[in-house]
C-alpha cells in the first residue's frame, strides 16, 4: 500500500524523500501498514534488527529496564555497562570501550581518539586520516571527511582537513605514511553496494600501518555482531584492528554505538577529552545484553553461516554479481530503485545499496523458509 506524496501535510524534513510505506508494528521477520499488510522484511532497519522485530526477550530487558533506571549519566558507574563491555572486550580482544549512540558517533570517536593519540604520543603534525574509496562511515563531519561520496559532500564544504581517499583500494597504502593517524577500513562496504574488500588488500593496509605507526581503525558498524557469520568480519581476515566501532546490530533497534580500543591507544581519552550526554545509557545496554548474549554463540553464528551460503546460492542462480558473506549479501540489478519498489510491491522489502546494487541484510534469525518464501515472492 504505498502513501500518496502530500508534502506540504509532511511534518518531516525532505532528507530521506516521501516514505514509501508507513509502518507501525513489527514481529519477527515481518513488519506490518496499520492495516494489517505484512511484508517480509530483508532489511532488518538495514542491519540492525539482527533478532527480529518485537523480540521478546529483548523488550521484557527494555521494559524491565525502564521499571529501574532509563537514563545514568557517565558521571556514575553502571553496572549493565561494564557487564557488555566484558562481552565486547572478550570478543574483540581490546581493552577499553566508549559508548555512544549512533554509528556515526562511534566513527566520530574513533577519529577523534587517533588524532588525539598521536597528538599524546608528541608526534603532532600526524593528523591524516586516509580512508578508502567506496567507503561509508556516517554523516557527522568527520564521518563525512572519511567518507568520499560526491552526492553526499554536495552543500557540506569545507570538510575536515588532512583527510585523504585515494582513487582505488590498491593505492590505499601508497597514501598511510608517517602523517598518518589512522586508516579506517570496512570488511565489506556496506552502503558501498556490499563490496568485500580484498583479503591482501586488507592486510597490506594494516602492514603499512604498523610500518610507520598509524593506527588501524575497523568499522564494524554493519557487518559487526554476527552480521556476515562470525561475530567481527574482521575475523575471516584475521587482521589485528587498534579501534573497532559498533553500532547497528548491537542492541536490536535500540539507539547505541560502541568504540573499542588497546589499552594504550584508549589511554588517550582523559577525563573531560571527550563525551556524551546519553552514551552507554542503561535501556540501550539492556537490550544489547540481550543480542550479545544470544549472537556470540557457536551455533548461531553457525546458522548465519549456513542461512547465508543458501542465500547466496540461491542469488547467485538468479541474479548476477552476488557479494558478501553470512547474511550480508548484495546484488546487480539494472535499476535498484525499481527492483526494491517492485519486491515491495510482492510484498518483501529490500534496500538499495547504490543506483545498481540491491542489499539482503535480513534477520540473523531468517530460516530457509523465509528465504524459500523471499525468492518466491520477489522472482516467480
Ligand atoms: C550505517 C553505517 C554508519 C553510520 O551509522 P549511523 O548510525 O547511521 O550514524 C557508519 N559506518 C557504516 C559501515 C555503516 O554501515
Amino acid at each position: 500500500m504505498a502513501i500518496q506524496p502530500d508534502m506540504k501535510r509532511y511534518p518531516l524534513m525532505n532528507n530521506y524523500g516521501y516514505p514509501a510505506l508507513e509502518v507501525v508494528r513489527g514481529q519477527g521477520m515481518n513488519l506490518y501498514t496499520a492495516d494489517g499488510t505484512s511484508y517480509l522484511d530483508f532489511t532488518a532497519g538495514i542491519a540492525v534488527c539482527s533478532l527480529g522485530h518485537a523480540h521478546e526477550a529483548v523488550a521484557h530487558a527494555i521494559s524491565k529496564q525502564a521499571m529501574e533506571l532509563v537514563h545514568c549519566s557517565n558521571l556514575y558507574r553502571n553496572p549493565l555497562r561494564d557487564e557488555l563491555a566484558g562481552h565486547l572486550l572478550r570478543l574483540s580482544g581490546l581493552d577499553k570501550v566508549f559508548y555512544c549512540n549512533s554509528g556515526t558517533e562511534a566513527n566520530e570517536a574513533a577519529l577523534k581518539l587517533a588524532r588525539r593519540y598521536a597528538w599524546q604520543q608528541g608526534a603532532k603534525d600526524r593528523t591524516k586520516l586516509v580512508s578508502l574509496p567506496g567507503g561509508f562511515h556516517g554523516r557527522t563531519y568527520g564521518a563525512l571527511s572519511v567518507t568520499k561520496k560526491p552526492a553526499y559532500h554536495e552543500g557540506y564544504m569545507p570538510l575536515l582537513q588532512d583527510c585523504e581517499t585515494p582513487e582505488s583500494l590498491e593505492v590505499v597504502v601508497d597514501a598511510i605514511d608517517e602523517q598518518t593517524a589512522a586508516c579506517i577500513v570496512e570488511v565489506i562496504q556496506g552502503e558501498g553496494g556490499v563490496r568485500p574488500v580484498p583479503a591482501d588488500v586488507l592486510r597490506a593496509i594494516e602492514e603499512r600501518c604498523r610500518e610507520v605507526g598509524a593506527l588501524l581503525i575497523v568499522d564494524e558498524i554493519q557487518t559487526g555482531v554476527g552480521r556476515t557469520g562470525t561475530f567481527f568480519a574482521y575475523e575471516q581476515i584475521g587482521l589485528k584492528p587498534d579501534i573497532v566501532t559498533m553500532a547497528k546490530g548491537l542492541a536490536n533497534g535500540m539507539p547505541v554505538g560502541a568504540v573499542v580500543a588497546s589499552e594504550a591507544v584508549a589511554a588517550a581519552f582523559t577525563p573531560g577529552s571527550h563525551g556524551t550526554t546519553f552514551g552507554g545509557n542503561p535501556l540501550a545496554m539492556a537490550a544489547a545484553l540481550v543480542v550479545v548474549e544470544t549472537i556470540a554463540n557457536e551455533a548461531f553464528l553457525t546458522h548465519v553461516r549456513e542461512v547465508g551460503e543458501y542465500l547466496k546460492n540461491r542469488l547467485s542462480e538468479v541474479g548476477t554479481d552476488v557479494s558478501g558473506s553470512g547474511l550480508m549479501l548484495g546484488m546487480t540489478v539494472p535499476d535498484a530503485g525499481k527492483f526494491v519498489d517492485d519486491a515491495r510491491a510482492r510484498g518483501v522489502l529490500l534496500a538499495g545499496a547504490g543506483a545498481q546494487r540491491v542489499r539482503f541484510v535480513p534477520p540473523l534469525i531468517a530460516t530457509i523458509d523465509d528465504i524459500d518464501e523471499m525468492l518466491r515472492r520477489v522472482f516467480s
